[in-house]
């Protein structure tokens, strides 16, 4: 994933959404587009939506910080099968994260406005193939600005790919020279530069690291912030009609071209073992109807999730206890366990919105933040039912701006367990334990299994203490 510093004067989202209409519509033009800011990327792709709920024992790999000093957020996808794809896309995760925390710890980090972002989309999850784009925004030192890369897996040769795998190596030089003449003539670039980008081809594989199909066949090339032309100018799409590309394809490329455009519906990449976690079936008997003004009360509200690995013990130990508490769930990992939200919900428990894919929206323009909120309200109610009435912004940040794009109601907390920071069961546990009042608002992540392993002990003790256990809603509902 090669990626360039961030330039203050990116484009922004409206022009986005028209210069990706425009690439669209007249195939093997090129077009400028850019986000700045995580969270930002709002881009409607042309290419087919994937429902991530419909790939079999998929897990959503989730690192965040809570805190604005260091905000980062992290995700990938696990997909049975493609463990060599998951074990690039951890290296690339994690050597980013690396290299951001180090930065935050020497100072450097708030030079790039002290955040990191990486999400994740799935472009094909059919037949044998298995096609993920990781999109990177922020960072800091080496690597930092925009980027993003595709990632491939060819189920049938039991290997991942990359994205220039989906061209012949025999017709690499048509291609390219196809690629550089539909960015020939465009604002920001020059031949000089294009000469320089395409002159290396030891450095193609990098640089031509994001390529889709779209829904008709036709393969989109996306260049990142200053690859072929000026950084300020953002992202580059060359997108090479069906007719033209289709006979360059290698093997696999066809395979991948075919299930973009007709998905044969399921993904069998031959994994040998496929989880399927339960999902708890705990049912809450009725409304809450815990008096706050009588009893001690205390809300357990748990980020990030949910995760297919710890969010079903962390509802059996709430419902052993008939504790009820609020889950702040982000979108990307909504619509791949909508079961588990569902589960949230029949146990007697709120659920919250916490944006699609964790940016600091203080940084987003309105337009932005309420893409980021609806499209994760969305998300929640078509799993549940219900859209949400509350959210909680990440890493607390919240503005002006943030609450006039939107009707939710914004939440934050009283009790910081900084349980995102301190992997340890034991401690986290004795941070709420030792600090809580009453009426609180604890704030939890059960995307950490030593968050979740620290559930029972609050439970046990704070119950034994007289504390009952509500969500916020109630919480504010009654106080
Ligand atoms: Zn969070």
């Amino acid at each position: 994933m090669r990626t360039h510093r961030l330039l203050p004067s990116l484009l922004l989202l409206g022009s986005l959404a028209l210069a990706t209409a425009c690439s669209s519509g007249s195939p093997g033009t090129a077009s400028g587009t850019a986000t700045a800011r995580p969270g930002a990327s709002a881009a409607p792709s042309p290419t087919r939506t994937v429902d991530p709920a419909r790939i079999k024992g998929l897990q959503i790999v989730s690192d965040n910080s809570e805190s604005t000093s260091c905000a980062w957020a992290t995700s990938y996808p696990d997909v049975p099968g493609a463990t060599a794809m998951t074990a690039e896309m951890k290296k690339d995760v994690q050597w980013r994260l690396a290299a951001f925390r180090a930065s935050c710890e020497d100072g450097s980090a708030s030079d790039d406005g002290g955040e990191l972002n990486i999400s994740h989309q799935f472009l094909v999850a059919s037949g044998d193939v298995l096609g993920v784009r990781l999109t990177t925004l922020g960072g800091s030192g080496a690597g930092s600005g925009l980027g993003r890369r595709t990632y491939w897996y060819d189920g049938g040769a039991g290997r991942s790919r990359t994205a220039l795998d989906l061209v012949d190596s025999g017709s690499r030089e048509a291609f390219l020279a196809a690629l550089r003449s539909g960015l020939e003539g465009r604002e920001g670039t020059d031949p000089d530069t294009l000469d320089q980008a395409f002159g290396d081809r030891s450095a193609l594989t990098g640089e031509l690291d994001d390529m889709a199909f779209t829904a008709t066949g036709g393969l989109r090339v996306t260049f990142d912030p200053g690859a072929v032309g000026a950084g300020a100018a953002g992202s580059y799409v060359v997108t090479l009609p069906k007719a033209t590309v289709t006979p360059w394809l290698s093997a696999f490329g066809k395979r991948v071209q075919e299930q973009s455009v007709s998905p044969s519906g399921s993904l069998d990449l031959g994994a040998t073992a496929t989880p399927t976690p339960a999902v708890p079936t705990h049912t809450a008997s009725g409304d809450d109807d815990t008096d706050c003004e009588q009893v001690k009360c205390v809300a357990l509200t748990f980020d990030d999730g949910p995760s297919a690995t710890y969010t079903a013990t962390l509802l059996t130990h709430l419902a052993q206890y008939d504790a009820r508490a609020t889950f702040f769930t982000v979108g990307q990992n909504v619509v791949a366990h909508p079961a588990l939200v569902r589960a949230e919900v029949r146990a007697g428990n709120e659920v919250g919105n916490h944006s699609y894919s964790h940016p600091d929206l203080t940084k987003l323009t309105a337009e932005e933040v309420a893409y980021q909120l609806n499209r994760t309200s969305a998300a929640i109610k078509a799993a549940t039912g219900q859209a949400p009435t509350l959210f909680r912004p990440p890493y607390g940040a919240v503005n002006s701006t943030v609450r006039q794009a939107t009707r939710l109601s914004a939440v934050l907390w009283t009790l910081d367990t900084e349980d995102w920071k301190y992997p340890d069961a034991a401690r986290v546990a004795q941070s709420v334990i030792s600090k809580v009042k009453r009426n609180d608002v604890v704030l939890l992540h059960d995307i950490h299994p030593t968050s979740v392993a620290a559930v029972p002990q609050i439970l046990r003790t704070l119950s034994a203490q007289g504390y009952h256990f509500v969500t916020v809603s109630h919480l504010r509902a009654t106080m």
